[in-house]
């Protein structure tokens, strides 16, 4: 028996489902505001394009199949943060919605509220969980080991740790409580964060500037081979504008 080469093995149900699931995607119409998640982003000119609904490439079905994994990999580690004695987590209203805010265009939803952590049990948090690789998952606690818990999250993702100065913002809570797993959930870690009043405005005011922008504000590299360019959902609108 030769060599079995797997490269070539194609399921033409499986390649016309991941088809399907991007075409899906793609038909969602696009939010005209600006996400706590989003304001963080290294690109002003990549958070100013998603408020504007730009043309852009579609989620692939791997993009698509994270976020899934990602809010499924949330419901289960609420549900597991639950067992824990004392924990009481809050994920939705009395009406059955995500905790949100609205200020003008810019707009957030928190995983939840949790309050009776073992190491703080008298401090309301602020809950968040992220569902990442085992490289990132690698990441965050080797950075934990080095840096401490309360710097972990500013220097693993920059994103996220906006995300959650904005949530404390709005919310008006001191405290932070992320708690991070592989896929799936098989590996969880945490990390704490305190609330930046100044940062925090530093970040409401970045957000309103760029609501505001009527042009769209420098591109992060004019070159579009640039990493962070090359992998940009709006790339060819970017680049292709003067
Ligand atoms: S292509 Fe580059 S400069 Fe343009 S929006 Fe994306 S990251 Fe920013």
């Amino acid at each position: 028996m030769g060599n079995l080469d797997f490269t070539v093995y194609s399921d033409p149900t499986l390649e016309e489902m991941h088809k399907q699931v991007a075409v899906r995607a793609a038909s969602e119409p696009p939010r005209r505001y600006l996400g706590a998640s989003s304001v963080g982003h290294s690109c002003e000119r990549f958070v100013w394009y998603g408020i504007q609904g730009a043309p852009c490439e579609p989620m692939s079905a791997q993009g698509v199949y994270a976020v899934t994994d990602g809010h499924r990999t949330e419901d289960l580690i609420a549900e597991r943060l639950r067992l824990v004695p004392g924990v009481t987590l809050e994920t939705v209203d009395a009406n059955g919605n995500q905790y949100g805010f609205e200020d003008g265009l810019f707009k957030g939803h928190c995983d939840g509220f949790i309050i009776g952590l073992l190491q703080a049990p008298k401090t309301p948090h602020i809950w968040e969980h992220k569902a990442c690789n085992e490289k990132k998952f690698a990441k965050f606690e080797s950075i934990r080991s080095k840096a401490g818990e309360k710097a972990t999250l500013q220097q693993w993702d920059f994103t996220y740790y906006v995300q959650a100065q904005i949530y404390m913002h709005y919310f008006e809570m001191t405290q932070h409580y992320l708690t991070v797993s592989t896929p799936g959930g098989r590996s969880i870690t945490s990390a704490r964060t305190n609330y930046d009043k100044g940062f925090a405005l530093a970040q409401v005011a970045k957000a309103n500037r760029l609501l505001e922008a009527q042009e769209p504000p420098p591109r992060i590299s004019n070159n579009p081979t640039w990493f962070e360019c090359k992998w940009c959902k709006f790339r060819a609108v970017c680049h292709e504008t003067a």
